[in-house]
């Protein structure tokens, strides 16, 4: 691993390993206050993961349901019914002093509309991955959270596991040598109507939701930008689920010290998720990879073999990632994820989807 590589998982490391500390250090101060826009599976673990958490708390609801997902959540976080909102009346955050950021949980392509109006009421953004559905849309959120000031951060859970990061000290520490190649995927089924199969919606395929996990953490782990991209994306299933986005997609990419990686992902394929990291000298295989919990790590590294299995459960990676975009807003401090690494992975998906012959932007 070169100088700047190395410097930079050191950093990474070091970052991550802060937020478990913030949690317990600061149970005298005042949480920051969430309202999650759009209260559907991801919102539901985010605000579970927000009530085990000491710097984090929901404190409004943004739903195209008041009276029913309003409600029902209102009365599980003791939020008063006076602070959730629909869609419509989203801008009445601004007078809401106990929000101060926002979550987004909502389809991909509405991230950038409702970052974009929630900078404009001052509120910070925790956005959900992918960050937008284009590099275009990526640039307008990071403009206009930064003219607004306020903090945006894109929502990269795994970044916060402790096996993974147990994964990236052992690379920081030499254990596997040299990076070399990586391989990675993330393979699942989505049913036919799923706003996921739609171009509106969804933006593009598999690559935008889950083949970005193993895409960043390449990048997380390098540090690097990859170039240099070959893809094919193929559908067999010709139901009609698949006419608006593609089944499955495979690519490689070259990083410019020349590691290489081959990756893949579908919406219509019952597979793994997985990343391995071959070195010069050990290498080191997550699998389950980017599950919500029971991470597993193998490998041989520095002449050990390598076997720890994730003991947090459900939703701790998010109270991980809450705690830590507390401490951003509190601290004046840019999160690490912050708009420009959302940005970096959708010009990476664009990249991926030119080489395929199937540009989504
Ligand atoms: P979901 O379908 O369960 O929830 C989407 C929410 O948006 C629902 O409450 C729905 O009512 C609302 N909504 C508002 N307008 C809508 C419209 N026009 N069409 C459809 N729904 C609309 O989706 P989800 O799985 O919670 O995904 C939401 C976002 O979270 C996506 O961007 C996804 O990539 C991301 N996500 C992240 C993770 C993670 O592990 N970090 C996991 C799942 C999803």
């Amino acid at each position: 691993m070169n100088r700047r590589n190395f410097a930079k998982v050191s950093a990474l490391a070091l970052a991550s390993t802060r937020v478990p500390s913030f949690a317990q250090s600061s149970a005298a101060e005042k949480p920051l206050g969430f309202a999650p826009v759009g209260l559907g599976t991801i919102s539901n673990i985010f605000m579970r993961a927000c009530a085990a958490s000491r710097s984090a708390k929901i404190t409004a609801l943004v739903t195209g349901h008041p009276e029913e997902k309003g409600e029902k959540y209102a009365a599980m976080y003791g939020i008063p019914k006076s602070s959730i909102y629909t869609y419509e009346e989203y801008e009445r955050l601004a007078e809401n002093k106990d929000v101060d950021a926002v979550y987004i949980g909502l389809p991909n392509s509405m991230h950038c509309e409702y970052t974009v109006r929630a900078a404009k009421m001052g509120k910070h953004v925790l956005c959900e991955k992918p960050m937008a559905i284009s590099s275009a849309q990526c640039r307008t959120m990071i403009d206009a959270c930064q003219q607004a000031n306020v903090k945006l951060m894109i929502a990269y859970r795994i970044q916060y596991d402790p096996t993974w990061i147990q994964g990236i000290q052992i690379i920081k520490d030499g254990g596997i040598g040299e990076l070399e190649s990586f391989q990675g995927g993330f393979f699942n089924r989505q049913p036919a109507g799923a706003w996921r199969l739609t171009r509106k919606l969804g933006g593009g395929g598999s690559v935008l939701d889950v083949g970005i996990y193993p895409l960043n953490a390449i990048r997380h782990i390098t540090g690097e930008e990859p170039a240099n991209y070959t893809a094919v994306v193929a559908t067999r299933d010709h139901s009609g689920r698949f006419a608006q986005v593609e089944q499955s997609v495979e690519w490689t990419m070259k990083l410019p010290s020349g590691i290489i990686a081959s990756c893949g992902s579908s919406y219509g394929q019952d597979g793994p998720s997985f990343l391995i990291i071959n070195g010069s000298n050990g290498y080191l295989q997550f699998e389950p990879a980017f599950m919500y919990d029971g991470i597993h790590l193998t490998g041989h590294a520095a002449g050990k073999v390598i076997d720890v299995v994730g003991t947090g459960k459900l939703p701790f990676q998010f109270t991980l990632e809450a705690d830590y975009f507390a401490e951003c807003v509190r601290n004046n401090k840019q999160p690490e994820s912050g708009g420009e690494e959302g940005l970096k992975d959708l010009l990476a998906i664009e990249a991926i989807y030119r080489a395929a012959g199937a540009p989504i932007a």
